[in-house]
């Protein structure tokens, strides 16, 4: 069985099929991530251990303290409890079939019950600004950040949920801006978005098969990538990665994830 992931999609769809190859591999390490990408996982963990522990994000004991991570996952908090949602579970593990070759895996960041009674699930999303608004000639107002793969992904029904009996239909992407007020912009999957999701996880699931994932030696992709140290084989490439034991693990299994 294939198994996708919204990252590993997105590495394969990325402008260099390779990243996917190699992020099957190895964790770049978090000393040597983005300032972004560790100030997300702080957030996202600082909101985690508030809704589990049910204690305020300003009394957890982070070390070190930083305040910007506090402040961010303080408003996410506060924007959950303003508008009366109940958390359900936080973290969850997510494996859902697509087809009979392949499933689904991801991490959901929350799962909670909206006043109505509606279960929804919430991703959080650190970033500078909320999202602009696309208007189409129809007069439809979209957001292009609530459309990728993620959304379908997790809201696949998966083989069991010990949380639910019936799994939700809506998605809710909650934007923590830098200064503005926190935003929810909701997502329900269509037909169109299944079929999209499908091709490309047959079209990674066969490059898997074949180990056919070329490489883009561009300027433009390699500068940003973080496995640039693994794929050029610098000097002391491996300080910078820690190997994913699960997947060598699986490996051993034949199967994935
Ligand atoms: S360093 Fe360049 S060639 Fe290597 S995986 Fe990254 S983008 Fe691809």
């Amino acid at each position: 069985m294939f198994t996708a992931s919204k990252s590993y999609l997105e590495k394969f769809f990325s402008g260099c099929a390779y990243r996917a190859f190699l992020y099957r591999r190895w964790n770049l390490k978090k000393e040597f991530m983005s300032k972004p990408m560790r100030f997300g996982i702080a957030v996202h963990g600082a909101i985690e251990t508030s809704l589990r522990t049910k204690k305020d994000v300003m009394e957890l004991e982070w070390d070190p303290v930083e305040v910007d991570v506090l402040d961010r996952a303080q408003r996410a908090v506060n924007w959950l409890q303003k508008n009366g949602y109940e958390v359900i579970a936080t973290e969850v593990e997510h494996i859902a079939p697509l087809s009979k070759t392949i499933q689904l895996y991801g991490i959901i960041d929350c799962i909670a019950k909206a006043p109505s009674g509606e279960i929804v699930l919430i991703d959080w999303k650190t970033s500078k600004n909320l999202w602009a608004p696309l208007k189409l000639e129809g007069g439809e107002i979209v957001y292009v950040g609530a459309q990728g793969w993620q959304g379908p992904i997790y809201l696949t029904p998966p083989y069991e949920s010990a949380i639910l009996e019936e799994w939700p239909k809506k998605m809710l992407y909650v934007v923590i801006p830098e200064g503005e007020t926190v935003e929810a912009y909701s997502y329900h999957k269509t037909d169109a978005d299944d079929r999209a999701l499908l091709r490309a996880c047959e079209l990674v699931r066969v490059a898997e098969e074949d180990g056919n994932f070329p490489k883009n030696t561009g300027t433009f992709t390699c500068n940003s990538c973080d496995f640039k140290q693994v794929c050029w084989q610098t000097i002391g490439w491996q300080k910078y990665y820690d190997a994913r034991n699960k997947h060598a693990k699986k490996e051993e299994e034949g199967d994935e994830e």
